[in-house]
């Protein structure tokens, strides 16, 4: 493909997008292929000679788009949301026309000085508390500071690994203690969790290969001073040595917010790493009134959410803070030649192959960028007000419906709901009605959500925070709601 083909190639695929989004909200949010399927439709080997890209292009629409669920569907009410928008896409492709590898400022210093500014940017957008940020108000270069992850999982990980080397250090500052017995004590590190933490801590644990304790949460969902302190109490008894808990604004069954503040006190006296795992109600963050719902949070030692859930940024853009990121520098630097030192002022030179697993990094800062200068603060504020207002008004309406029960309030995009015992001839068939639901509304087909399990019962989690979606979709929900529970009970009788 030369420039010129790729010149009118590349407007063909534009508008191609366009078509998709503008029809995206009619098609079946949710794939009916079997697994399989496109092995069977593709060659098994590549091919030796070079296809046309019109081949490839009916392909595209002949195999693959069968195949795929539409998360940017106004239908889609699966999971959480992954935002895509038409800044942030564009922004991307930015990207992949610069594709460098920015893991040192050399690299590339736009890239990884966009990244320090839109990171300070997006802090403050959030309301963060200033020790997170790359600049002190007087434009000096602060302790702490953000960078961009793959994902929340990963922020995870490198938040526990920065974890784990504040706590070695502590334990080769003992009197006496000797290489020999920190490496005996490290095996007892544990990390500790709610039995509502989502399994990226369990995942981040076992790659650093620490213990970990999961404290129960009673009926709100939330990790609670008490029950960390006993959890804590309980293990140091065994000889174990706590070093890291992470707290939760926005769980991912519930969207139950932790007792931060209680957290941050123990984490405080207990001397742990405290992580924030906002993944996705971080967003929320952007409007001041849902602030004081994250207060605890200024006293934690690292901060993470994702705009690719509900800011409007096309995956992957997954944002964490640390208030100090001296322990996480020291634990990720690895020297070598071919990394070439550059002399400066260190707040702008960066070194953010430091920050993360990877050495090499994407531009990623580009689409935050477009996103925030594009939708503005309003915008983002609007598209997040809207949705809390969309998900607030289908629970009104489901439990005015007199059939339907909610789990627990709702406070921002999610609505946890089920078919309550007392809408059924036999309430012991709650379970049962319930995840008929969930099949029955799968199976019409025009709308797609999934259920969990909540105190060993089937629920169902509707998410709403598509970037394309309107009422139009929320009224659709609520009439196959209403539809398919009349015949799900129905059939229970
Ligand atoms: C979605 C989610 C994650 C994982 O997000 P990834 O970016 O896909 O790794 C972590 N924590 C919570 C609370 C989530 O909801």
């Amino acid at each position: 493909m030369d420039v010129n083909e790729f010149r009118k190639r590349g407007k063909e695929v534009i508008d191609a997008i366009a078509d998709y989004y503008e029809a995206v909200n009619d098609i079946p949010p949710m794939s009916t292929v079997s697994p399989g399927y496109l092995y069977k439709l593709l060659p098994h080997e590549a091919p030796e000679s070079p296809e046309s890209f019109d081949a490839i292009q009916r392909d595209l629409q002949t195999k693959i788009m069968p195949g795929m669920t539409h998360w940017q569907s106004g239908n889609f009410f699966s999971w959480f949301p992954s935002n895509s928008s038409f800044p942030a896409i564009l922004g991307d492709m930015y990207s992949s026309m610069f594709d460098v590898v920015g893991f040192n400022w050399l690299c590339s210093p736009a890239a990884t000085e966009l990244e320090t500014v839109v990171m300070d940017w997006l802090g403050k957008l959030i309301g963060l508390d200033k020790r997170f940020l790359s600049f002190k108000e007087d434009g000096t270069e602060g302790n702490g500071g953000g960078v961009i992850q793959g994902s929340a999982s990963e922020a995870h990980i490198v938040a526990m690994i920065a974890a784990r080397e504040m706590a070695l250090e502590r334990l080769k500052a003992q009197d006496g203690a000797t290489s020999e017995d920190v490496d005996k004590q490290r095996h007892k590190l544990v990390a500790y969790f709610s039995d509502q933490t989502h399994s990226s801590g369990q995942k981040a644990a076992n790659v650093i290969g620490c213990k970990t304790t999961s404290v129960p949460t009673g009926e709100d969902f939330r990790l609670t001073k008490e029950a960390l302190e006993r959890a804590i109490a309980q293990d140091k008894e065994q000889g174990l040595i706590p070093f890291f808990v992470c707290g939760t604004f926005g769980t991912t069954n519930t969207t139950a917010i932790d007792d931060l503040p209680g957290i941050a006190d123990v984490a405080q006296h207990e001397s742990l790493w405290h992580h924030i795992d906002a993944a996705y109600a971080g967003s929320a963050l952007t409007c001041p009134e849902f602030r004081p719902l994250a207060a605890g949070s200024e006293r934690a030692d690292s901060f993470n959410f994702n705009p690719h859930k509900w800011m409007l940024t096309n995956f992957d853009c997954s944002a964490l803070w640390v208030a100090d990121s001296t322990h996480l520098v020291n634990a990720l630097s690895i020297h070598r030649e071919y990394y070439p030192k550059v002399e400066g002022d260190t707040a702008f030179i960066k070194d953010y192959r430091n920050w993360q697993l990877p050495l090499g990094r994407r531009f990623r800062s580009l689409k935050l960028w477009f996103v925030m200068r594009m939708y503005g603060a309003e915008g983002i504020r609007k598209h997040i007000r809207d949705d809390v207002a969309q998900a607030k008004w289908l629970a009104d309406q489901l439990v005015a419906d007199g059939r339907f029960e909610l789990i627990v309030p709702v406070v921002f995009g999610l609505a946890v709901l089920r078919i309550k015992p007392e809408a059924l001839n036999d309430p012991a068939m709650v379970d049962k009605a319930n995840t008929e639901l969930i099949k029955a509304i799968n199976d019409d087909g025009r709308v797609f959500l999934v259920g969990t399990k909540l105190n060993g019962n089937d629920v169902l989690r509707v998410a709403v925070g598509s970037t394309f979606g309107t009422q139009k979709n929320i009224d659709l929900l609520l009439k196959i709601l209403k539809e398919q529970a009349t015949k799900v009970i129905a059939g229970l009788e």
